[in-house]
This record gives structure tokens, sequence and C-alpha cells, in this order.
């Protein structure tokens, strides 16, 4: 009983990873599966087509390490988060494919709430966006014919990716969910920890479609012996980013973790009490561990971080890999007064500004690509600074760490900028696979492998300290503050 198997479900693929008892990945698979667009806005999944790639990723994982399901203590699930579906308590089946986080369909349903807003964001933490679960169940439930009067007397089953899972995985025993899936779906109430009957009643949601909430880290059932080849207990179910805020161990207040991929992904662990944001973040539940009281965190994102790269290879054609950037950017010893907004798709929090764009200013005669290259990456790490201050103010704690990963951390020179531009250090983990590893990990507390006071062999790779006095730094995020009001509300301006 020493391995524990991690099912890291994303938004566009399915993975699987073995770990061992000191928390080592042994063997992974993977699988992509399908994206639907049913018209501009919609984005749907088919829940059994994700079913199948856990089952059959997860077979694959174990089989290559060689691990018996039998010999596993436990398995670990990580999620996308929001994504909704709804299905047949008796057969299993879903009644509609899955609605996925990215879906606006409910965009106008939610502006004729906007009354409620306010009341939403206190109970919930969340700003009222289509983003959520609530008003995509809402829309299945009163779309599909039928679904709202079965959903009352309790034939239906709805959940996230999570929910859904554990219900196929324990064969049609448990129907449940954890607190950090719960909270983001806009009918949990943050203070209560358990369903809000207003907010339920608000959306036109029948409680009894709901899944029981549990702790994230505990007994969360058993699997049928069947999919795996032995019965193993599913001990954690944890949203991917909170799962990457445990994977990075940011247990104590004032421990922030940063996940660079195409959009940056901050969460602040802010410990027992729910934070209320002033500053446009959303509070969110970081994880509850079995018989432990819940713990939060502050959550704000950045839409545009390895895709401004990205832009840079693509779009602009002046790198021909994403780590070239590096190179071309350290060529020149600044940006030599170029900034770069990457609003490209809008400003994320703390902003929240669905009219601004990208902006590019400063430049020279002299200017050439390479300080363009740099001002992209000064251009990232200002956007997750911005983040980082409304956490700083929204909490009152000092921020003693920042602790990274994602694909664009393997950049030196953006760690740096990054924690100059803060003033405190950017740890780097030897391994940055922390969603699936903080699903390890909980699945693990809760099997008894380690012990939270315990080192369960995490290690940093590198710590980037800053090196800037805070002069230089008050006046680097002072120009950027400038670059910025002249990208917000571009789009209403022409
Ligand atoms: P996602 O999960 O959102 O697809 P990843 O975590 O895989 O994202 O990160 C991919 C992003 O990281 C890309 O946008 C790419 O531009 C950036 N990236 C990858 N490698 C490097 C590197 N060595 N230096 C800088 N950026 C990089």
């Amino acid at each position: 009983m020493s391995h524990l198997l991690a099912i890291d479900q994303g938004t566009t693929s399915s993975r699987a990873i073995v770990y061992d008892a000191s928390f080592r990945p042994v063997a992974s698979a993977q699988k992509e599966f399908r994206q639907f667009f049913p018209s501009p806005g919609l984005v749907e999944h088919d829940a059994l087509e994700i079913w199948n790639s856990v089952v059959e990723t997860s077979r694959e994982a174990l089989a290559k390490a060689g691990v018996d399901a039998s010999a596993l203590a436990g398995i670990g699930i990580t999620n996308q988060r929001e994504t909704i579906i709804v299905w047949d308590r008796a057969t299993g089946q879903p009644i509609h494919p899955a609605i996925v986080w990215q879906d606006r369909r409910t965009a106008e349903f939610l502006a004729s709430l906007n009354e409620a807003g306010p009341l939403i964001r206190e109970k919930t933490g969340l700003l009222l966006d289509p983003y959520f679960s609530a008003s995509k169940l809402r829309w299945i439930l009163n779309r599909v014919p039928g679904a709202l009067q079965r959903a009352g007397c309790g034939e239906l089953a709805a959940g996230t990716v999570d929910s859904w899972l554990i219900y196929k995985l324990t064969g049609g025993k448990r129907h449940i969910t954890d607190p950090t899936n719960a909270c983001r779906t806009m009918l949990f109430n943050l203070h209560s920890g358990a369903w809000d009957e207003e907010l339920c009643g608000l959306f036109g949601i029948p409680v009894a479609v709901l899944p029981e909430i549990v702790a994230t880290s505990g007994d969360l059932g058993t699997t049928d012996a069947g999919i795996l080849g032995a019965a193993v207990p599913i001990r954690s179910a944890v949203g991917d980013q909170q799962g990457a805020l445990f994977g990075q161990l940011c247990d104590q207040p004032g421990m922030i973790k940063c996940t660079y991929g195409t959009g940056c992904f901050l969460l602040a662990f802010t410990g027992t009490a729910p934070v209320p944001s002033r500053h446009r973040l959303l509070t969110t539940v970081a994880w509850r561990i079995a018989g432990e009281p819940l713990q939060y965190a502050l959550e704000g994102s950045v839409f545009m971080g390895g895709a401004a790269i990205q832009w840079l290879r693509d779009g602009l054609g002046i790198i021909a890999t994403a780590p070239e950037v590096n190179e071309l950017a350290a060529s020149v010893p600044d940006s030599g007064g170029v900034v770069l907004v990457p609003a490209f798709t809008g400003l994320g929090a703390p902003y929240w500004d669905s009219n601004a764009r990208g902006t590019l200013l400063g430049m020279t005669r002299g200017t050439t690509r390479a300080h363009i290259a740099r001002a992209t990456l000064e251009g990232i790490a200002c956007q997750v600074a911005d983040v980082v201050t409304a956490m700083r103010k929204d909490s009152g704690f000092p921020i003693s760490t920042l602790r990274v990963d994602g694909g664009a951390c393997a950049s030196d020179l953006l760690m740096q900028t990054q924690a100059d531009l803060l003033g405190c250090d950017v740890e780097r983990p030897a391994n940055i696979e922390s969603t699936a590893r903080g699903a390890a990990l909980l699945a693990g507390l809760a099997a008894g492998l380690w012990q939270k006071t315990g080192d369960p062999a995490f290690a940093i790779e590198r710590r980037f300290a800053p090196q800037w006095s805070g002069a230089v730094r008050s006046s680097k995020l002072q120009i950027w503050s400038r670059a910025v009001e002249r990208a917000t509300q571009w789009e209403s301006n022409t």
C-alpha cells in the first residue's frame, strides 16, 4: 500500500500520475479529448468521453509503473473547475453535454441578476459572471424537457467534474463534492460551508440535485473493483488551482502560488476566515482536511501570461520558439523604456476591463525586437505584481513568498523580474507539476502517508531574491500603471 494515483482532469486532456510513497512521480499517461464549440461563445465536453479518458489513463499509468491497483493507498482527484454535468442517477448517463467553464451562454441571464450581485458576492466570494456553474446548471435544467421536475424529485444528479468522476468511480454509490469545487458553483455559502438555499432559489435549482459536500482530503468512497482491478479508496478531490496551492505547500498566510501558463493564476492562502476582497479578487476555499475547519484563499487571474510570449512567436514572428524569448530579452540590459501591456483580450484581475487592449508604448528609433521581448516579460510580471498588490491590500498580510509553476516559470529572467518587482523571494520548486502533486499529497494525508508537519520531499530548485531598490521598484510600477491607464477602455474609445 505504498503508491498513490493522482487523476488530473484538465480542460483539454486527462492525465494520471502514479506517485511513490515519497511523492515522487513514477509513471504517467495523458489523453486529450474533444472540445465542442456549437456556436460562438459556447464550449461543451462529452462527459462520457472525459470519464473514458480518465479510466484509460489511470490503467495505462498503473501498467507503466508496474503497480497493481491493490497496492494503491489511495486515489487523489484534481480537476478543471466550474464545468457542470447533469446525469440520470439510475443509468449514470448524462442528460446534456458538459457545459465548460469558458462557456458564455448565460451572460444575458446573469445581467438580469445584477441587483443580487452584492448578496452573491458576500455569500460566495464570486463576481457575477457566466464562468461559474450555477447559471449553466439552470440552463440545462430549463432546456432539457422534464429535467427541472426530475431534478426536484431526486431522479437527476448534478455536479462539477470531481463529482461526476467519483460517481462513476464508485459505481454510482457516492454523489459528493468537495468545498474547493463547491465554492465555484455560486451556490455554496463560504461562511456556512454548505449549499445556500437562498442562492439555489435565486437560480431556480432544487437542492436535491446537488451533491453532498464532504472534505477535500478524507474518506471519499471506494472505487468499483471492476474499474482498476481492485477496490481503491478515493482520498481526495480538489479543484486544479487549489490543488496547485496545496502542491506548492502554501499553507501559511502570506504564501502565494502563481501558475504561469497561457494565463497567470494566483492564489494566496489566507487561513481560517474568508477575506472579502475590495480589489475585485475572488474569495475562495483553499481546502478542507477531514476533521479540520475550512481554509480560505484569495484568487486572481491574468488573461495573457505565456500567451504574450506566444504572440511574439506567432504574431510578430520575432522568435521561433517560446524559450528563445529569454536569450533575446537578456541581450539588452533593460527594455529601453518600452512597456507592453498584454491586454490583448482585455485585462483580468484586479482591473476586469474587457475593453482594454494590448498597448506598446515608449518606443524610440533605438528600439529593437530585444527591447520588445524584454518588455513582454516585464509586462507579464507587472500584471502578476498588480494581483499580488491587491492580495496584500485585501488580506493585510505581508507577502512572504511567491511559489511558481506552469510552462513560463522556466524563464529565469521572468522569475528574476518578478522577484524584483514584488520585492519578495520567488521560489521555483524542483517538481513544477504542482496540481497533481497537490491531489496526491491530499490523498496521502488521508491515507496517513505523511503528516502535515513533516517534509514530503518538497524541494526548491531555485530561489530568486529581489535585487532592485525600493525606489527603482516603485518607479517601474509607476510607469507600468501609466501604461495600464492608456490600455484601459480602449475598445469603447475607438
Ligand atoms: P497551459 O497549461 O496554459 O497550456 P503551460 O503551463 O503548458 O500552459 O505553459 C505554456 C506557456 O509557457 C506558453 O504560453 C509558453 O509561451 C510559455 N513557455 C514555455 N516554455 C517557456 C520558456 N522556456 N520560457 C518562457 N516561456 C515559456
